[in-house]
């Protein structure tokens, strides 16, 4: 069953950077310490704002984020915490390292996923990207967590030196036991905005051809699958999930994001301050939010105008959907 999931109103998803650090320098990583600070988040101040959060939106989704938060030695303690205050969901993203014997330290009662991430289904491709010896400890991350009853999902995030190898998962996602397959869109944020990754999106074409073909095969081995819908034919609705949804892209320097597109720029919406959270004063995101403009979002538009293509008349031929627009595939 294919379905394309529109923001959800009721469920707000915090998606909670606690460091920048990293072990790996992946040659997509859009973490810019720069903009978000570089000293992890101590244990109370992440316990103090779960709490902001989980009195802001009841039952929000948690995704813990860095850099790598298995590097963080207080991860586990702020797994419990979300867990007593009644966060719907908790989601650990990792590159597999899988630091400080965190599966260890919690039970897969504890938490919905581990998210693993991996950009090709062989050593070369995926270690040319996250470097060399990353296959090997992400695919031995996952089948750890998994032999131990974890669930494990999987981002992909597809460029031009991965996207031959796309096909290629689905088996191998169902061998590794992996419940869930997400395929990123390579986006021009931190480190990938410096230029070296300008040339390694794919087109239009590339994308049509071969992303949503794999996620129905993915989903008909039994996998759930996502894949952000990208791109917007002239006559489908568009709508920005930052009016509409409840998003907060939170970093270690108290900055709130409500839109991961803007998260290279200084103009968050939101911060927190001595435990409080904030607004901040104009301009920012939320101003970008309410422009309409023909070519769909306003931040591609600003950032990756590469991704649009015009007619004669110069009418942009389709909008770019918002990146938090998705197509969802669930096996039936
Ligand atoms: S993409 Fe993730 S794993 Fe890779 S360097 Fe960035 S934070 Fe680390
Ligand atoms: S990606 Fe574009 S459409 Fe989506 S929240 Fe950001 S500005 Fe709005």
């Amino acid at each position: 069953m294919k379905e394309t999931v529109s923001f959800s109103r009721e469920a707000a998803n915090l998606f909670f950077h606690i460091l920048t650090g990293c072990n790996l320098s992946c040659r997509h990583c859009y973490i810019n310490p720069h903009q978000h600070g570089t000293q992890p988040l101590p244990l109370e101040t992440i316990e103090s704002w779960l709490e902001i959060f989980a009195r802001r939106s009841q039952a929000a989704n948690v995704i813990f984020l860095g850099g790598e938060p298995t590097l963080h030695p207080h991860l586990s303690q702020a797994v419990h915490k979300a867990r007593n205050l009644g966060y719907r969901s908790i989601t650990i993203d990792t590159n597999g390292f899988l630091f400080h014997d965190i599966l260890d330290k919690i039970s897969p009662e504890e938490i919905d996923y581990f998210s693993f991430s991996l950009d090709g289904a062989t050593v070369a491709v995926n270690d040319r990207i996250r470097g060399d010896g990353c296959f090997r400890k992400c695919t031995e991350g996952i089948q750890n967590a998994v032999s131990r009853g974890f669930h494990a999902s999987l981002i992909y995030t597809v460029n031009q030196d991965n996207i031959h190898e796309l096909p290629l998962m689905p088996p191998f996602l169902k061998e590794l036991g992996i419940e869930r397959f997400f395929v990123q869109v390579l986006g021009l944020r931190g480190q990938s905005a410096g230029g070296i990754n300008e040339d390694h999106r794919v087109s239009r074409t590339e994308w049509l051809e071969t992303v949503p073909s794999t996620a129905e095969a993915a989903a008909d081995l039994g996998i759930v699958t996502v894949y952000p819908k990208v791109f917007l034919e002239l006559d489908e609705p568009f709508e920005c999930a930052g009016q509409v949804a409840d998003n907060y892209f939170v970093f270690p320097n108290g900055r709130v994001y409500r839109c991961p597109l803007c998260e290279d720029h200084p103009v968050h919406s939101l911060r927190v301050e001595e435990n409080q959270l904030l607004p901040t004063g104009p301009i920012n995101e939320t101003d970008l939010f309410a422009l309409t403009i023909p070519e769909g979002c306003v931040m591609n538009r600003l950032i990756q105008p590469e991704n649009l293509a015009y007619n004669d008349r110069g009418d942009p031929e389709y909008r770019i959907a918002c990146c938090l627009l998705k197509e969802e595939l669930r096996p039936i």
